[in-house]
């Protein structure tokens, strides 16, 4: 009987309590690595972010038409450095950083130049400028220290970009939205994206970016108007020949009359100067003056109003879901 008991418990041993032991122990082999994975990882994360494809960016130079290849970080610090000022806050620079690291990875899968990623014209695809040239425009003094700031802020959003539905945005940005920042539809026609809504942002009016005016001799407003109308007549005792005849829903201006000649604000905007397409039009000593809101074409991210925002204590990713609309913050090898 003895023999039967000693057989069975050998047996109940080798049948299921040995396996047990076994996989007890790969199971905390496994643990034990995953957890020493995460360790290297937050380690390697702090030296270098592996951009495996987007590595490197071909950067056009457009003054040269030479191409040159650069580590997408160190170009997305050139890029930072021309288009938003270092005094800004720093959550502003970190959503600047984040919106020209996604504008840059939209880019280069959305090809506008042939043998390049981007260019360097501000209109035509995102500003960058050398380290030298930055630094000839500041103070010595501060040069290291604003250089530095601005590091630190593309290094804290190291391997982010801006996605919808898992893709990278088409992160559109500009200086100051007047208030106000305006749907792609109302300034290049075409279709529109669902991220790209008109949002307000309060305390813009702070900035010089703001406001702006300018005003023009009859002759002066009929010569501009000439360069793309040539028949313009107006009849500048008639309150009713110069008139906004129709606005967006973000109060810019959709349709203006000019004597015999209904145009867009947009166009009104580019043949005259205008900073921006939020204009109102008055009549002065023989002069019509036009009173600007704001700066840039005011689709996405407005720059001032990311500054006003980080001042309110918003952090970037705040900032960044304020301007695009329903957007995610997203690790750029896991899209
Ligand atoms: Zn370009």
């Amino acid at each position: 009987m003895k023999k039967v008991m000693l057989y069975f418990f050998a047996f109940v041993f080798i049948c299921f309590l040995l396996p047990a032991m076994l996989t007890n122990t790969k199971r905390f082999n496994k643990k034990e690595k995953v957890e020493e994975n995460i360790q290297n990882q937050e380690v390697s994360q702090e030296k270098e972010y592996n951009y495996k494809k987007y590595g490197t960016v071909k950067l056009l130079h457009s003054k040269t038409g030479e191409v040159e290849e650069v580590k997408l970080d160190d170009y997305i610090v050139n890029v930072v450095s021309a288009e938003m000022p270092v005094d800004f806050e720093q959550e502003a620079l970190k959503a600047q950083s984040l919106v020209a690291r996604t504008y840059t990875v939209y880019k280069t899968l959305n090809k506008k130049h042939e043998n390049a990623d981007i260019c360097d014209d501000s209109t035509c695809c995102q500003a960058w400028i050398s380290k030298d040239d930055r630094f000839a425009k500041w103070e010595e003094s501060k040069r290291e220290e604003n250089w530095k700031k601005i590091l630190n802020c593309v290094n804290a959003t190291k391997g982010k970009i801006i996605t919808y539905g898992n893709q990278p945005i088409n992160a559109f940005f500009h200086s100051n939205s007047g208030g106000m920042t305006e749907t792609p539809v109302n300034v290049w026609g075409g279709g529109n994206y669902p991220y790209l809504k008109a949002v307000e942002t309060a305390g813009e009016e702070g900035y010089t970016q703001y406001a702006s005016e300018v005003s023009f001799t009859h002759e002066e407003l009929l010569n501009k108007i000439k360069t793309k109308y040539g028949d313009i007549v107006i009849n500048f005792e008639n309150t009713e020949d110069i008139k906004i005849l129709e606005h967006t829903e973000s109060g810019r201006v959709k349709t203006v009359k000019f004597g015999n000649h209904n145009i867009s604000g947009v166009e009104a905007r580019t043949l005259l100067g205008l900073k921006s397409t939020n204009f109102e039009i008055t009549k002065e000593n023989n002069k019509i003056k036009f009173s600007v809101k704001g700066y840039g074409h005011g689709v996405g991210m407005s720059q001032t109003g990311a500054d006003v925002l980080a001042k309110q204590g918003k952090n970037y990713k705040q900032i960044i879901k304020h301007f695009y609309t329903g957007v995610e913050i997203k690790d750029i090898n896991k899209i």
